[in-house]
């Protein structure tokens, strides 16, 4: 089946998320906008991922709990999950391995924890932007571990990514997908880094505010609408069948 999907969210739990990004209103727009599989993916955290599941449920969207991590790099990568526990093993591992900061509110942004009515439960009190000490290779090998998957974000742009950070996508690990922003042009990406060249490319929209969320544009072929089947999928585990607006249909374009 075929799936538009977003795998980049953020909920207002992200210091740079907008207030109103509440499980509901992320689901409810996701589901206005026709999108049937989403992510949401705090910066090095986890903890609005339930509340944004069970909302998802209740409106019949599947949503896959991850996170954005920055890691030692100082390069972004999303880390998807199977399941809340696994997403939430990961949590405790980043905390773990993240300097001791703590969030300034009046600088940063407001770090909140809602449940699935959008309630407040509570705020995050690390400082969820700082990079963690989780190589990107450390990352995606536990996130693996843990039955998800990892990616480099943002790949296109120039600050926060792994080819910003190094210059290249690393051989190791092998990333069997990478992220280029909407604005993004792959074609000229791929004349700079044809390392990208054969790799499974998403296109996610990054949101931080509710208004930025665009219709959807990239779809995935799966064989069922789950985070496991996205998730073999992803880790090229299943063949993949994917649309990028930017590139064309399963990387045909990338061999021409
Ligand atoms: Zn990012
Ligand atoms: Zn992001």
């Amino acid at each position: 089946m075929k799936v538009f999907y977003d795998l980049h969210l953020h909920s207002c739990l992200s210091p740079c998320g907008g207030d109103d990004m509440t499980p509901n209103n992320l689901v409810n727009m996701a589901v206005l906008l026709g999108y049937q599989l989403i992510a949401v993916t705090d910066h090095n955290a986890c903890g609005n991922a339930k509340a944004v599941m069970e909302a998802g449920r209740a409106a019949g969207l599947v949503v896959v709990p991850g996170m954005e991590l920055c890691t030692a790099e100082e390069a972004h990568v999303v880390c998807l999950f199977p399941t809340l526990k696994a997403a939430e093993a990961f949590e405790a591992f980043v905390k773990e391995n993240s300097p001791p900061l703590q969030n300034r509110p009046e600088i940063f942004g407001r770090q909140f924890l809602l449940d699935s009515r959008d309630e407040p439960v509570g705020e995050e009190e690390r400082m969820l932007l700082a990079a963690s000490f989780v190589t990107a290779e450390e990352a995606a090998k536990k996130a693996r571990e843990l039955g998800g998957t990892a990616f480099p974000a943002h790949v296109d742009r120039d600050s926060y990514s792994l080819i910003a950070s190094l210059g290249a996508i690393p051989p190791e690990p092998d990333f069997h997908t990478a992220e280029i922003s909407p604005q993004g042009d792959p074609r000229a990406l791929l004349r700079t880094n044809p390392e990208l060249m054969g790799k499974l490319l998403l296109m996610d929209s990054d949101a931080h505010y509710l208004e930025n969320m665009p219709d959807p544009a990239a779809w995935l072929e799966l064989p069922e609408n789950t985070p496991q089947a996205l998730i073999a999928v992803l880790n090229g585990e299943l063949p993949a069948r994917w649309y990028h607006p930017g590139w064309g249909e399963g990387g045909r374009c990338a061999s021409e």
